[in-house]
C-alpha cells in the first residue's frame, strides 16, 4: 500500500477501494471513506492534507454529476453512515441531524410528533448534506424560504481537519463567516457538511391544489392576451390574497401548448380556501381551474430526465411576462426543445432542455442574453450531457467571483474540496 493508503487506513474509518458507481461526474476516486462521525472525517481530512489528496463528498449519489468535473479526486468521503437523527427538541420546533440522513427518514421521524423540515421532499434517496450542498428548492419555498433560510446552525469539517459549527452550540468558530449561509450551493468545495440544524413547522391539518391550464400560445408580439400575461395577471391575484397560498408553481411541458398553473394551500380549511382561490383565479384561467387534495403529477419536479441539460433561471418576479415569451423565441430561433416548471412566484424556473449540443449552446445564449442582459436575472446551467457541457459555461456571468475566490482561498488554500466543480473553477 501507498503512504497515503497507509495514512488513510491509520485513521481507523472504515476505507476501501474505489469500484464501479464511485466516478464524480466522470471521474474515478482511488478509494471511499465512510465515516461515521464529524471526528473521523476530521481524521480523513488530516490524512488528505498530510497526503495532498483531493476528496469529494457525497451523500445520495442522485446528483454527483451536478456540477463541473472535479480536477481530481482521490477519495470520495461517503456520508451514508452518517444517517442518524441527533437531537429533535419537539417543544422547541428544531432538529438536529446527520448529513447522511435522507429526507424521507428526516419526515418519518418528525412526523412522529406532528412536524416536518418545510422542505418539499425532492427525488428519493436525497440527504440533508446533498440538499444543501446543491442548494435547489422546491415549491414551498415561496412560503418557508428554501434549505438556507430554514437552517438555523450546521458543523462542517474544513480541508485541514478544523471541525467548525456555527449556530446553536459553538464548537469552533470560523470568524465572520455565517458557515450555514456559505456551504448551502457550494457544492462540496468548502469542506464537508458533517450535520445540520433546522427550523421546523408543524405538519399542516390538510393540504389542497388549484390546477388551471393555459391553452394560448405564449407570444410577446401578438395583440390578443397572451398565456403569459394570463399567468401574469393571476399571479398576484392569488400571492397577494388573504387566502395564504404556500407555493405556485407552472409546468409548461412544450413552449408551443397549453401551460398549467398549481396553487398550493396548506393548513386550516385548506379545501374552503383553494375554492375561494379557484372562484379568483376562474376568469382569468379561462374557466379552467379545479380544486384536487393531489398535486398533479409534475408537481415539486424537475422537468426532465437526468440525461437531459438542465437549466436554472433565476429572476424578478416582475420580469417573468418578459421572460417567459423570450423563452418561447429562444426555442425558436435555437432548435432546442424546453420544457420548463418551476415557481413563478419566487422567480425561480427549472428547464430541461433537449437537443443538439450546438441548439442547446444557442438556446443558453439567448436566454442568458434576455435574462442576464436585459432582467438582472441569472442562468445555471446545472447538469448537462458532456458533449453540450463541453461548449458551455455553466454558470454565466457571476459578479461575486473574486469574493467567492477569496472564500475558498480562506477555507481551501490547498484546493483539495472538490477542485474546479464550481463558479469560475473554484
Ligand atoms: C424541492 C426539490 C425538488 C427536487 N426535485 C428533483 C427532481 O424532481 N428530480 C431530480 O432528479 N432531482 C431533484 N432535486 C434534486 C435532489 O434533491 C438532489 O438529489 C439533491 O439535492 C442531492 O442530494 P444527494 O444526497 O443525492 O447528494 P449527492 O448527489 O451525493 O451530492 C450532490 C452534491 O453535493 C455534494 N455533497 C453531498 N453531500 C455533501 C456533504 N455532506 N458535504 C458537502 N458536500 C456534499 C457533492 O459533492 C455533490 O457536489 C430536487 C431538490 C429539491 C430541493
Amino acid at each position: 500500500m501507498d503512504a497515503a493508503g497507509i495514512a488513510l487506513a491509520a485513521t481507523g474509518v472504515d476505507i476501501r477501494a474505489a469500484g464501479d458507481g464511485d466516478e464524480v461526474a466522470g471521474v474515478r476516486p482511488r478509494r471511499v471513506a465512510l465515516p461515521e462521525s464529524a471526528e473521523e472525517i476530521a481524521a480523513v481530512m488530516r490524512a488528505c492534507a498530510a497526503h495532498d489528496l483531493a476528496a469529494v463528498a457525497t451523500g445520495g449519489r442522485t446528483k454527483l454529476h451536478w456540477g463541473a468535473r472535479p480536477e481530481r479526486c482521490d477519495v470520495l468521503v461517503d456520508l451514508s453512515r452518517m444517517n442518524r437523527v441527533l437531537e429533535h427538541t419537539a417543544g422547541d420546533l428544531v432538529v438536529r441531524a446527520q448529513a447522511g440522513v435522507t429526507l424521507e427518514a428526516l419526515a418519518d421521524t418528525l412526523a412522529e410528533a406532528g412536524q416536518e423540515l418545510a422542505l418539499d421532499v425532492p427525488v428519493p434517496g436525497t440527504t440533508v448534506g446533498g440538499l444543501l450542498a446543491t442548494g435547489i428548492a422546491g415549491p414551498r419555498r415561496f412560503r418557508y424560504g428554501t434549505a438556507r433560510d430554514l437552517l438555523i446552525g450546521v458543523t462542517v469539517v474544513l480541508a485541514d481537519g478544523t471541525i467548525a459549527r456555527s449556530g446553536g452550540k459553538v464548537v469552533k468558530n470560523v470568524a465572520g463567516y455565517d458557515l450555514g449561509k456559505l456551504f448551502t450551493g457550494s457544492y462540496g468545495t468548502l469542506g464537508v457538511i458533517a450535520d445540520a440544524t433546522f427550523r421546523l413547522h408543524p405538519l399542516p391539518a390538510a393540504r389542497a391544489w388549484v390546477t388551471a391550464t393555459v391553452e394560448r400560445p405564449v407570444t410577446r408580439t401578438e395583440r390578443v392576451m397572451s398565456a403569459a400575461d394570463i399567468l401574469l395577471t393571476a399571479v398576484p391575484a392569488v400571492t397577494e390574497s388573504p387566502l395564504e397560498p404556500s407555493a405556485v408553481e407552472i409546468d409548461w411541458p412544450d413552449v408551443d401548448g397549453p401551460c398549467t398553473l398549481a396553487v398550493l394551500v396548506e393548513g386550516a380549511a385548506a379545501t374552503e380556501r383553494a375554492k375561494a382561490l379557484c372562484e379568483l383565479l376562474g376568469e382569468p384561467m379561462g374557466g379552467t381551474a379545479e380544486v384536487t387534495e393531489e398535486p398533479p403529477p409534475w408537481w415539486n419536479r424537475l422537468p426532465s430526465p437526468d440525461d437531459d441539460t438542465l437549466l436554472e433561471l433565476r429572476i424578478e418576479v416582475s420580469s417573468l411576462p418578459h421572460m417567459l415569451p423570450a423563452l418561447r423565441e429562444a426555442a425558436h430561433a435555437s432548435g432546442a426543445r424546453p420544457a420548463i416548471c418551476g415557481s413563478l412566484a419566487a422567480g425561480t424556473l427549472h428547464i430541461g432542455l433537449r437537443g443538439l449540443p450546438n441548439e442547446i449552446a444557442g438556446f443558453v445564449g439567448l436566454a442568458r442574453d434576455d435574462a442576464e442582459g436585459m432582467y438582472g436575472g441569472r442562468v445555471v446551467v446545472l447538469a448537462a450531457p458532456w458533449e453540450a457541457a463541453r461548449r458551455l459555461d455553466p454558470w454565466g456571468r457571476v459578479g461575486a467571483l473574486p469574493l467567492m475566490r477569496r472564500v475558498k482561498e480562506r477555507f481551501d488554500p490547498g484546493r483539495r474540496l472538490s477542485p474546479g466543480r464550481f463558479v469560475g473553477g473554484i
